[in-house]
């Protein structure tokens, strides 16, 4: 019987109808959750009062550097040219503002800082039911809160690029997906930490709701004494624009 990873209502209870995408289909993802209800489904997929579905906004936020690196390999269709509800981006200098009518709105910024981490933790979820069944673990009960329910506030990580390249392969960057491996493992016992690339960038996303007290610390640590490939530091998403999109300061 399938049971929800977010209400954790069961097929008696709730119907599992439509696809749940875990990455969001406007973004190129493939992959399904099986075990998302219809309810919740529709709730990630549905603007809140005063709040932007949090996946638009990841998939505003992320589509900018899909374009970015679309673009750079010179492999973006013809026909595609780039939309965007939220962002004006002038292409010749990669410089990205955000509309006047949003820009004008007071909090905007944090309000899309927080969906765009609120939507982190739902691809999270659904892919490490998909990929390793255990998602309904009392341990991610706060990304349950805080993605489902908007209870709380819980980090989400970028690392600060070490090299002045990207490398991601085109596949990856048209249907991109994340992968939980032995050294994903690893990472996870040691420092609670689930780090992946996606779209050119390394996110990390905290599998404890006691990393930042207890973790945090070692992982900067670590970080430092092994010269991490996957960059220098770690930098706490908060808003919108905390994400160098276009990766001016690597390609410049
Ligand atoms: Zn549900």
């Amino acid at each position: 019987m399938k049971i929800c990873i977010w209400c954790r209502k069961n097929e008696s209870q709730v119907t599992f109808d439509k696809k749940a995408h875990t990455i969001p289909r406007s973004l190129g993802g493939e992959n399904i959750c099986e075990n998302v209800c219809d309810g919740c489904n529709h709730y990630f997929g549905s603007p809140q009062p005063y709040l932007p579905a949090s996946e638009l906004v990841l998939k505003e936020m992320l589509n900018i550097s899909k374009y970015c690196l679309l673009k750079n390999t010179n492999s973006i269709p013809k026909n595609k040219r780039y939309k965007s509800e939220y962002f004006n981006i002038n292409w010749n200098n990669f410089h990205i503002r955000l509309k006047p009518r949003y820009s004008l709105r007071i909090g905007f910024q944090e309000k899309l800082g927080r969906q765009f981490r609120r939507g982190m933790f739902k691809v999270f979820l659904e892919e490490r039911e998909r990929q390793r069944n255990d998602a309904l673990s009392e341990r991610f009960d706060f990304i349950r809160e805080f993605a489902r329910y908007n209870l709380g506030d819980f980090p989400i990580y970028i690392q600060v690029p070490r090299f002045k390249a990207v490398f991601t392969a085109i596949p990856d960057i048209e249907n991109p997906q994340i992968r939980f491996t032995e050294h994903s493992d690893e990472m996870d016992k040691e420092f609670r930490i689930y780090r992946y690339p996606l779209l050119g960038h390394t996110f990390l996303t905290p599998t404890s709701r006691m990393f930042d007290e207890l973790c945090k610390d070692n992982f900067e640590k670590h970080i430092i004494k092994t010269n991490d490939v996957a960059g220098i530091s770690i930098k706490r998403i908060n808003y919108a624009e905390d994400i160098d999109y276009t990766f001016r300061h690597i390609l410049d």
